[in-house]
């Protein structure tokens, strides 16, 4: 079974419920199928892990009740998750210049692990200016899942320094490719 971090689990359930309001999440907890509604009611723990099925059904309940059903909500969780992540364990170095854009890059699947255990996050090409990244794994993901990866890729790179950064998804798991594949440019 796939999993996903209870830090990432936490920073998503933050982003829902402020962005929501008390009303709206639950509405969204009442989405899910029971098991992934006791599963996310109760208090995450970041140490722990939980299931990524459970957690994309979490993200589309979330994309239907705070956005119309736009999957694009996927990138601001994203963005959020991110600034969570990089904000605590490397605040000190961020904005000193010892991290580039293209370091934090070539170290992606690193910080990936600490995320997802079964998914895996491989860096098909890197240089200073741009990144294709690629994603498979046995769950094919909902595509509000795919923007938040995107929008994870972006906030790291703005939080080293990218500037003018533009991001696509090139192939989807979900549209019968293999793998999701994301590229990136900046400036
Ligand atoms: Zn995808």
């Amino acid at each position: 079974m796939s999993q996903v971090k209870g830090t990432c689990v936490k920073s998503v359930i933050e982003f829902g419920s402020k962005r929501g309001g008390g009303e709206k999440w639950k509405d969204i907890l009442a989405e899910l199928k029971p098991e992934a509604q006791s599963l996310f009611s109760r208090a995450i723990l970041p140490g722990d892990w939980y299931a990524l099925e459970a957690y994309h059904q979490l993200l589309v309940a979330m994309a239907k009740h705070l956005s119309g059903g736009d999957p694009k909500l996927g990138i601001e969780i994203g963005r959020k998750i991110m600034e969570d992540g990089l904000g605590g364990v490397y605040k000190v170095l961020l904005g000193t210049g010892l991290i580039s854009p293209k370091l934090i890059m070539s170290n992606a699947n690193l910080l990936w692990k600490r995320y997802f255990d079964k998914e895996i996050l491989t860096i098909a090409e890197v240089d200073i200016r741009h990144v294709r990244i690629q994603v498979t794994a046995p769950i094919n993901p909902p595509k509000v899942y795919c923007h938040a990866l995107l929008g994870g890729i972006l906030q790291s790179l703005e939080m080293v320094g990218a500037k003018n950064t533009v991001g696509q998804e090139l192939n989807c798991r979900q549209t019968g490719s293999e793998s999701c594949e994301f590229l990136v440019n900046w400036t």
